[in-house]
């Protein structure tokens, strides 16, 4: 989803927002439904601080949103089940970013544009590789060599292995099972992404189901062995939500379950730093299960680091991540 309610992380809002509008061009480009504008909502007791610091936020920046009344919130989602002293936050720009369709298709724009792509898996790098204190090429695990003058490394949850100086013990990768179930089309109605925390879900897009996911960090996960089926525990849990929050839909049919990874930092900020011992080389990564959404406004941040008009930033140097798991980015 993307979204920018980030409390009063007043980095996360901008950087959503506007980024945004890039999503939104390259849909348009593409031909292809690659951001579906749904609109996102919080529902919450009242009050919540997280809440009305994102609404602090948005204000200045006019970003718009909406406050709605558990009244108004029943008038408008009737599938959702509402307690008086609930609230929602709507943000009415926000929406689905069809994630994989999204790199596709940006892929394939970039290589029309003469952008040559390389396929391989690239060997570990260490401080010990560099000459003056740079990295001179990169090899995979083919024996290839490839040089370059400046380096980017976006490895996922695989950064910490490919960029250990840098990242060793700073990256916390969690097991995440996510659910779809089958629902009639039109059964939620007019529902936008939702977020209820821990758990946050999408109405059926392009048919695909009801997702409901939990968002509190999983068991501590190798994304090249993690066991890649959902469990019935987990399922029971998500039907136990939604016979609260979503009753008529809590008995629905499966319709597919993932178990994806979180590739989360000590606190949830991003990382986009400077390798600590190699200077043309950055490590970029810790999406931390929000990082997608801020695509553009990352890469337009890489851009100007690698050509040397901006300067690495907090909340974003590796030195600020911890080896100790403290989430503060919701
Ligand atoms: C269940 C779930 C829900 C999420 N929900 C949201 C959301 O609602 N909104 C949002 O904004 N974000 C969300 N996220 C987070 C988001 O998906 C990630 O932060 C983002 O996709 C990370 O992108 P990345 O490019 O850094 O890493 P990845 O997408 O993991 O890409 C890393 C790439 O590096 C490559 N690679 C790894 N090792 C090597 C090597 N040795 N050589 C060459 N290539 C290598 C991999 O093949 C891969 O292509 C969610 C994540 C999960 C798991």
């Amino acid at each position: 989803m993307t979204r920018c309610g980030y409390g009063g992380k007043e980095i996360y809002s901008e950087w959503a927002w506007r980024s945004l509008s890039e999503w939104q061009a390259l849909s348009a480009r593409s031909g292809l439904p690659i951001f579906h504008p749904t609109g996102v909502l919080w529902v919450h007791t009242q009050p919540s601080e997280l809440v009305q610091a994102s609404a602090r936020v948005l204000s200045r920046k006019n970003i718009p949103f909406t406050l709605l009344q558990a009244d108004e919130l029943r008038r408008r989602f009737p599938v959702m089940r509402v307690a008086n002293d609930e609230a929602g936050f709507l943000e009415p720009a926000g929406g689905a970013l069809m994630a994989r369709r999204a790199v596709q298709s940006l892929a394939s724009e970039l290589k029309a544009n003469g952008v040559t792509f390389l396929s391989g898996e690239v060997s570990p790098i260490r401080r010990e590789q560099g000459e003056n204190g740079a990295l001179a090429a990169v090899t995979t695990k083919s024996g290839e060599r490839i040089d370059a003058d400046q380096f980017v490394f976006a490895c996922g949850p695989w950064l910490d292995r490919i960029c250990p100086d840098a990242m060793a013990n700073r990256l916390f990768v969690t097991r995440q099972e996510v659910f779809f179930f089958s629902v009639d089309a039109g059964a939620t109605g007019a529902l936008p992404i939702w977020a209820d925390l821990p758990f946050y879900g999408f109405p059926s897009l392009e048919g695909r189901g009801f997702k409901v996911a939990n968002d509190t960090h999983g068991a501590p996960a190798n994304p090249d062995t993690v066991d890649r089926r959902a469990s019935a525990a987990g399922e029971e849990e998500a039907r136990a939500f939604l016979a609260r929050r979503f009753p008529s839909l809590a008995k629905a049919p499966l319709s597919e379950m993932r178990v994806c990874q979180y590739e989360n930092s000590s606190n949830g900020d991003l990382v986009i730093d400077r390798h600590p011992g190699l200077d043309n080389v950055w490590v970029v990564g810790c999406g931390s299960g929000h990082g997608f959404k801020h695509g553009p406004a990352v890469g337009s941040h890489i851009a100007e680091l690698v050509a040397g008009t901006a300067k690495p930033r907090d909340p974003f140097l590796i030195a600020s991540k911890l080896r100790q798991q403290d989430r503060g980015v919701q």
